[in-house]
């Protein structure tokens, strides 16, 4: 059921209620400091009928549900809300490597994460693809002239070099597609329209391969846009669309989930 414009929540409800491992993992789960009883009972109702969600959407702190709101955003609001067991399914590690180019030092800092995001990069004469943005980004940065960096061993800014590598794999990767993106040109936050090619399996460092299993896809602009979702059933193996109500405009990709392939 859809409550005025909550599209976004149904649709990332309905990928994480297909993700086997996590449904299994909020059943498991009956500590009420956590939102995995309110998905629990969600999930038993998905699988019998269409459902309401508006528990969830008290749990989350929704009131406002004419307002378009960022599919990406409320994943994480959601894991946030889970049991870190059930939410561990998703959990990642990225080391932030810098890298002083006078002192030859290396500094690591540990960040985690949920959802990786990917910039749309301009892409007038080609079709972005996904392989691409991962190249992006966990390629090497330069800082320097102006945006050279503060090390704390010289004690002054110096020439740098940053990277990102993989301390831990997701059993479930989501990657986010930057489409919102804002526009100095415009001075406002635009859509970004483009084709993306989302591979079905992707690799990234070092190589771990995924396999795409759903996709979160946003229809129209910024103020009046849809989400739906498409997802490969773990049953069957075959794709099924989950849409609030019937939509026939051209999708764009907002979310996508891969999970982890064993090789
Ligand atoms: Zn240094």
């Amino acid at each position: 059921m859809n409550h005025g414009a909550t599209c976004y929540l149904n649709s990332v409800l309905q990928v994480l209620f297909m993700t086997e491992d996590f449904r299994e993992a909020v059943n498991r789960n009956s500590n009420t400091k956590f939102i995995d009883h309110h998905l629990k009972d969600l999930f038993d109702r998905l699988k019998k009928e269409t459902s309401d969600t508006s528990k969830i959407l008290k749990v989350l702190d929704i009131n406002t549900v004419n307002q378009q709101q960022d599919a990406a955003e409320y994943c994480q609001k959601i894991l946030k809300l889970t049991s870190p067991e059930a939410a561990k399914i998703f959990h990642a590690e990225l080391t932030n490597r810098r890298f002083c180019s006078s002192c030859e030092t290396e500094t690591d800092t540990d960040e985690s994460f949920w959802i990786l995001p990917l910039s749309l990069v301009d892409s007038s004469n080609e079709v972005y693809s996904v392989e691409d943005g991962i190249k992006e980004f966990f390629k090497e940065s330069y800082f320097t002239g102006e945006d050279q960096m503060y090390c704390e061993h010289c004690d002054t800014k110096v020439d740098a070099r940053t990277k990102y590598v993989v301390k831990h794999h997701p059993e479930v990767l989501i990657l986010l597609l930057k489409r919102f993106d804002f526009s100095y040109r415009y001075m406002k936050y635009v859509k970004i329209n483009d084709r993306v090619d989302v591979a079905t399996t992707l690799k990234i460092p070092e190589n771990q391969t995924y396999e795409l299993y759903a996709v979160v896809d946003h229809v129209g602009d910024l103020r009046s846009g849809h989400y739906t979702s498409r997802i490969r059933s773990q049953v069957d193996e075959r794709w099924y669309e989950f849409n609030d109500t019937w939509v026939t405009q051209v999708r764009h990709q907002n979310l996508c989930f891969f999970s982890q392939m064993i090789i």
